[in-house]
């Protein structure tokens, strides 16, 4: 038989090889006895056998746990202990395992299991952190109904489910849902509720907390209401009720993740819940207000049906993404949402596609699952939920997902179950449209037009570059939305759905009076690549006429890419006929100001390095900078008029609200400031700091003076003002390092590292840094090596304290082969330095694995 336990280092995982647990476990009781060092975990579970498999081996998981005794029914036993958990002979039918065994969260520097946080006790179990606490199957399918007892001299202990009991030094939750050992949470210390309270469309009266540390009190009313427009949005838009007395979020300062979605405890980095408007951005708002939402409706996608094993996990991230992205476009702004979040996916999924890292949006293997909550699986994941949506309409899609919940409320389901839910509910065959979970890559898309008497064809190729392990790729099914715009700029037909499904396939459109032009992918209907050949003035006039907001907003994109290629390999000069559609687009007043100031911002350094790559064109990541800071610096000077115009007139006068129609003025000033800067030596920007009072103001004044290498002062007083706050103290370091000439980036970081207050221990402080560094893509790969050396040399200090956040930060050298024969050398080398730490972690060896054998 297959053997359920996994295996020590390196030793693969196959989806292809699961089997289900032998026993189901009625339920389990749990008691925590706190103490820093040695936490005692009394556990009492109830174990029957599984009638869907077989009962050969009784294995539970657990590591770095001591065993201090066990009983099963009563009766002592000793289990056979290995360094992944421990089997034991066992009864034929069911039975009571009782286990008691020390662990400490003090010197957890994982952040996995239980751990300590400033003195507060806070567990992450996702995704195999709870055989980290106790002996358990702890695998995503086994659910059960957990009851918590904790002791400790904490004034506030917290678990998940309803609050059963309490008293002096003691309590208790109950959680009636069934649930799998991932979703388990516990908290307990000096902590102060934020409280509320929200009545469910049924009239169940719901009691809600954020509980954060003393002093940051005052940080909670945002996340608040952002808690309860999800909870009533989820009632309105999918008919998801909340199903327990109480929900609780709490905000953690060390946390490897951004937030966790334990059932009714919600767990948060306290960067994506706390704020305010003296210390957090419009972004940090938005984020907040998106990550909220997120972790809430996991509680149905996700906590009432959950994944199978770990190689479903799209199946509630992909979901609960696109959930989460449909509930910020109706709080907000839908097109500035959509384009947001495309800037988004290829920024960071486009580039994992394209490297070592691609797996498909359902990997098929793995030997960390914790290297797998990637962009791919959440946002290419999201994607294949929304092109879903758009194949078989709103309509069908409402039914279908009446029909997914019906069906498997309390499952541990797959991706075949979900695709199932679709094809009964709408009659439609999905066995091509399921490439899209399982093959890697980002397909191709060229399109070729043609016109011939009133009939226009556009003729499309679809084509997947080969990734790791797939080789060839087979057609996949594309929605591809277009609209025809004619030659007076009246759209001759609106926005209609192609659907692609071979890899060449024609679409006529007959009738018209005249060669139209057309907008493909509008919405940007599928995640592919779009190769289409057009010239300068097509895409200024797509600029100027397109009614679809992310196409007209993709014609300015591409306009300043073609601009900043030529820039690059020709040594032209900043494109006149792009400088001058921009400038049209954003005086136009009858523009959402937020959309404008996305047509200002230029394609990252990475987009292009990525393009001259698949050109053939060996990246030279200095040029690159250089070529967008002049012409950067040259749309100062086109419209130096019209940028101080926009500046002035979108100040947005009175108290600081953080809601879309303020932030998308600040966003559109700002970004005119940034511009500006380089025209008046940053006096502007002076004044902006000075005057400012929200940090959106401050930060945005503080970044145009560090672009142009003048912000000594007010860098000085930043720190001094907001020192003893850990989240703006990140941004001081993050900021440094992020607009830090090339040259001299990793001696800003290195020098940064060295400050009293950076701590490794704590994943933000580290990311704010290194993070910064690795993104920086001029500083980074500067010539000289030092910001490779610099990164491995604290990648291999980090492994040996919290591995996790050390393997995502590997995904930095992913980009690697794009780059000149000197910079490959020098990372092979540091990943190989890397490699040979004693003492590799699992997480961190497998990334350097699949990064260098590509
Ligand atoms: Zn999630």
């Amino acid at each position: 038989m297959k053997d359920a336990a996994p295996g020590t280092t390196g030793e693969t995982i196959y989806l292809a090889d699961y089997t289900p647990f032998g026993w189901t476990v009625e339920d389990v009781h749990l008691t925590f006895r706190l103490a820093p060092e040695s936490t005692r975990v009394i556990s009492k579970i109830r174990f029957v056998p599984n009638p869907e498999a077989s009962q050969e081996r009784f294995f539970l998981h657990g590591e770095e746990l001591t065993l201090v005794s066990a009983k099963i029914d009563g009766q002592s036993v000793s289990p056979e202990i290995t360094e992944q958990g421990l089997t034991c002979a066992v009864p034929e039918g069911a039975f009571t395992w009782e286990a008691e065994v020390e662990i400490a969260p003090a010197k957890n520097f994982a952040l996995e299991g239980l751990y300590m946080s400033n003195g507060m006790y806070c567990t992450q179990c996702e995704a195999e952190g709870f055989r980290k606490i106790t002996y358990y199957p702890d695998r995503p399918d086994v659910m059960s109904v957990f009851t918590v007892r904790i002791e400790g001299d904490e004034p506030v202990k917290l678990s998940n489910g309803n609050p059963v009991a309490s008293g002096e030094g003691f309590a208790e939750w109950h959680d009636p849902w069934p649930k799998p050992a991932y979703l388990f949470a516990l908290v307990a210390g000096e902590l102060v509720a934020h409280p509320d309270r929200f009545t469910t469309r049924s009239g169940k009266d719901v009691e809600l907390n954020i509980y954060v540390r003393p002093g940051d009190e005052d940080k909670c009313a945002f996340g608040m209401e952002a808690l309860k427009k999800s909870m009533k949005w989820d009632e309105d838009v999918y008919g998801r009720e909340y199903d327990l007395d109480i929900f609780n979020i709490v905000a953690v300062d060390d946390f490897n993740m951004g937030a966790m979605e334990n059932k009714g405890l919600n767990i948060f980095n306290s960067s994506c819940v706390l704020a305010s408007p003296e210390t957090s951005t419009d972004a940090n708002f938005e984020r907040i207000e998106a990550i909220i939402a997120h972790e809430y409706f996991h509680n149905w996608t996700g906590n009432r049906i959950t994944c199978r094993d770990w190689f479903q996990l799209c199946l509630k991230e992909g979901l609960t993404v696109f959930r989460d992205a449909s509930f910020t476009a109706d709080m907000r702004s839908e097109p500035v949402k959509r384009i947001s979040d495309v800037i988004d996916l290829r920024a960071r999924q486009f580039r994992e596609d394209n490297g070592p890292l691609a797996h498909p949006v359902r990997p098929e293997s793995f030997q960390e699952i914790n290297n797998f909550y990637t962009a791919t699986v959440y946002e290419k994941g999201a994607e294949v939920i929304g092109m879903l949506k758009r194949l078989v309409g709103d309509e069908a899609y409402a039914k279908a997902l009446d029909l997914y919940f019906d069906r498997h409320d309390g499952d541990a389901a797959t991706i075949e179950d979900w695709l199932k839910v679709f094809e009964d509910a709408t009659g439609r065959d999905l066995t091509q449209f399921k490439r899209w979970y399982s093959q890697a890559g980002t397909p191709r898309l060229r399109v070729s037009e043609s016109w011939d008497d009133g009939t226009f064809t556009l003729t499309f190729r679809q084509d997947t570059p080969p990734t790791p392990g797939q080789p060839t790729k087979l057609p996949q099914v594309l929605p591809i939305a277009v609209g025809l715009i004619g030659p007076n700029g009246d759209e001759v037909q609106e926005t209609t759905l192609l659907e692609m499904t071979e890899a060449e396939q024609s679409f006529s459109f007959s009738g018209l009076g005249a060669r139209p032009v057309p907008s493909i992918l509008r919405g940007f209907s599928a995640p592919v690549v779009l190769q289409h050949e057009t010239d300068t003035e097509t895409r200024a006039f797509l600029l100027a006429h397109d009614t679809d907001p992310y196409n007209r907003w993709e014609a300015g994109r591409s306009l300043a890419k073609q601009a900043l290629l030529r820039m690059i390999t020709e040594g032209a000069e900043p494109d006149p006929a792009y400088l001058g559609a921009l400038q049209t687009v954003i005086t136009d007043e009858t523009l959402d100001p937020a959309f404008r100031a996305l047509t200002l911002a230029l394609p990252s350094e990475d987009d292009l390095a990525q393009t001259l790559h698949e050109g053939g064109i060996t990246p030279d990541p200095q040029l690159i900078w250089e070529k967008r800071e002049e012409m950067r610096e040259a749309m100062a000077r086109w419209m130096p008029d019209q940028l101080a115009t926009l500046y002035r007139v979108h100040q947005v006068p009175g108290e600081y609200r953080p809601d879309a129609e303020p932030a998308a003025a600040r966003a559109l000033a700002n970004t005119a400031l940034g511009l500006l800067t380089r025209l008046d030596g940053g006096e502007a920007a002076r004044a902006q700091y000075a005057s400012a009072d929200n940090m959106t103001q401050k930060l945005a004044a503080l970044t145009a003076l560090l672009s142009i290498g003048a912000a000594e002062t007010e860098l000085a007083a930043f720190y001094e003002q907001w020192k003893e706050d850990r989240l703006v103290i990140d941004k001081w370091f993050s900021m440094q390092v992020a607009f830090a000439r090339p040259e001299e980036t990793a001696d800003v970081a290195a020098a940064l590292v060295a400050h009293p207050d950076f701590d490794m221990k704590n994943p933000n402080r580290f990311r704010a840094v290194f993070g910064a560094l690795s993104m920086s893509q001029a500083g980074f790969h500067a010539p000289s090596g030092k910001g490779y050396a610099l990164l491995a040399d604290w990648l291999i200090k980090l492994d040996a304290l919290n591995p996790q956040t050390t393997a995502r930060m590997c995904a930095a050298f992913q980009t690697w082969k794009r780059f000149d024969a000197g910079r490959q050398a020098m990372i092979k080398a540091e990943l190989e330095r890397i490699a040979a730490r004693e003492g590799l972690s699992r997480d961190v060896s497998e990334m350097v694995t699949r990064i260098l054998n590509h």
